[in-house]
């Protein structure tokens, strides 16, 4: 471990718990990706915490946080926003150091988190029902409960954007979390739930249990006093989620990556698209669940396409995160071993640009070059499997239903976009492209709190942001009073 470590303001070994910081029988090492150090230990929860923590989550529900108001609720969030927003700085350290991300894009996550607290605490208060016309005599309405407990599994790409667009609407809504972070990164997921504590949030409202999948993440999954499950990670532990869930009946929302393509048709304004189609799959080194790993461009555009994107691939530097350079470490050795991999899978296929890493970086450093492949044929492993690393695969086209064949022919369908300045044909791909968001000359709108988000296919079901996962993590009642 770090002889001094002044990012971290609290003791990293601990769950919180029913409002008391609680440590376990044993710890996890936590280690910084940029250089492969020790930062420091974290707790190692299992069952034991998990149970304690749905029980503290139960009780916080018919105690003083079942009891607030949805005003309250309200303000309660937009004090922990305010909060966030005042600590941008160590949250960005903390968690540049944790997850290898260039201070910058930490920077931008830890704003964002802010941004979900003040978006849901401004919400919790105007999630109305409907009142039906029905029968004669009868008047009926609709309710939006709480689901109860809701469990929140959580992994290490995004800990503090996937925090807030999840905890966030289920605080708004009234349920009482367990939040299960990523053993590879949960300082910044321990960090929100002091500033949560700081602001107000009545203990057991939200509970946060550190410790590996197979066994605190296991444990919530299946945990008969959990109502709804909140999930974001690989497809084989969502699918062990579900069945999890599945066993005590409980939903579950699923966002599970993708391989999203972004259509470049030969009449796009390439100066436009050009920072869009590289940055959406180096941002958070290829690490990002809407990365854009596919580059699809018509015949006539497409050596431009290839030309300008190898030269921007020349320009990525790869380095320790504190550096804050365009790309940083992947999250661990053995990310980088699966990246590694699917670049000796694309041995048979062209590479057009790669990115450098800096020569002083550290050894132990989970380091990749950032590599785009050219003329890759769309059943290639590389054009259909999620590497979750910076590398994107450009794929040419000739005709608009060829681009939509090879668009729609993964397993996945989270995000895509569509650069044409044809209007018609902008309207006409946005209903045909299978995916949960489709973006028209831009991609990925600037990280969208407000904008609903979730896949199809494999990429999961049930949506988050915006609105619409208040819907997600709320119940309706129907009650039909029959007056005469
Ligand atoms: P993972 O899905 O195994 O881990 C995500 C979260 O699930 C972590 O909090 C982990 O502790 C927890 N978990 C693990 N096993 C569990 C279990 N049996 N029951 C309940 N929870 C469990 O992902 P990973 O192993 O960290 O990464 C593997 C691959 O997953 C990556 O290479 C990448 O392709 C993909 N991934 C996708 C996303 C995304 O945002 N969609 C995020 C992380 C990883």
């Amino acid at each position: 471990m770090r002889d001094s470590n002044d990012a971290l303001w609290f003791d990293p070994t601990l769950c919180l718990i029913g409002g008391a910081w609680t440590g376990t029988a044993e710890t996890l090492p936590l280690v910084d990706p940029s250089d492969g150090s020790e930062i420091c230990r974290i707790a190692r929860g299992g069952a034991p915490e998990i149970d304690a923590a749905v029980a503290a989550a139960e009780a916080a529900l018919s105690g003083e946080w079942g009891r607030m108001t949805a005003l309250d609720r309200g303000r309660v969030l937009t004090r922990i926003g305010q909060l966030v927003l005042e600590r941008v700085e160590d949250l960005a350290r903390l968690e540049a150091m944790d997850v290898g991300k260039p201070l910058t894009q930490a920077r931008a996550d830890a704003v964002a988190l802010a941004r979900y607290c003040e978006f849901y605490g401004g919400a919790a208060d105007k999630v109305m029902g409907e009142t039906i016309p029905y029968l004669d005599g009868y008047t009926v309405y609709t309710l939006r409960e709480p689901h109860g407990v809701t469990g929140h599994i959580v992994p290490w790409n995004y800990p503090m954007q996937i925090i807030g667009r999840s905890v966030g609407a289920a605080l708004a809504m009234g349920n009482a979390c367990v939040l299960k972070p990523a053993e590879e990164a949960c300082l910044t997921a321990l960090a929100f739930a002091h500033l949560a504590v700081e602001a107000g949030l009545p203990a057991g409202a939200l509970n946060v249990v550190p410790g590996l999948g197979a066994e605190a993440g296991a444990a919530l999954s299946g945990h008969p006093g959990v109502h709804h499950i909140s999930f974001t990670g690989s497809v084989a532990t969502g699918a062990l989620v579900q069945q999890a869930a599945g066993r005590n009946v409980v939903p579950v929302t699923l966002e599970l990556g993708g391989k999203s393509p972004q259509l470049v048709f030969d009449d796009a304004d390439l100066d436009a698209a050009l920072p869009f189609l590289v940055n959406a799959g180096c941002q958070n080194a290829g690490q990002t669940c809407s990365a854009s790993s596919r580059i699809l461009a018509q015949r006539g555009i497409y050596e431009a396409v290839k030309e300008r994107m190898a030269a921007a691939y020349g320009e990525l530097t790869v380095g320790p995160a504190m550096e804050d350079l365009r790309v940083g470490p992947l999250i661990s050795d053995r990310q980088k071993e699966i990246v590694t991999g699917f670049l000796e899978k694309g041995a048979d296929l062209t590479i057009a640009g790669q990115g450098r890493i800096v020569d002083h970086a550290p050894e132990a450093g989970a380091y990749v070059r950032p590599t785009l492949f050219a003329d890759v044929p769309p059943e290639h492993t590389l054009a259909r499997d999620e590497i979750f690393g910076p590398v994107q695969v450009l794929i040419p086209f000739d005709t608009e239903e060829e681009a939509v064949r090879i668009a729609n022919g993964t397993d996945y369908g989270l995000v895509a976009s569509i650069w044409t300045r044809d209007g018609a044909r902008q309207m006409r791909l946005a209903k045909k492209l299978r995916a949960g968001q489709v973006f028209i000359n831009n991609y990925g709108a600037g990280g969208g709190v407000e904008l609903p988000f979730g896949g199809v296919g494999k990429s999961g079901h049930g949506r988050e942001k915006g609105f619409e996962a208040l819907y997600g993590f709320s119940q309706l009642k129907t009650v039909a009073a029959r007056h005469g």
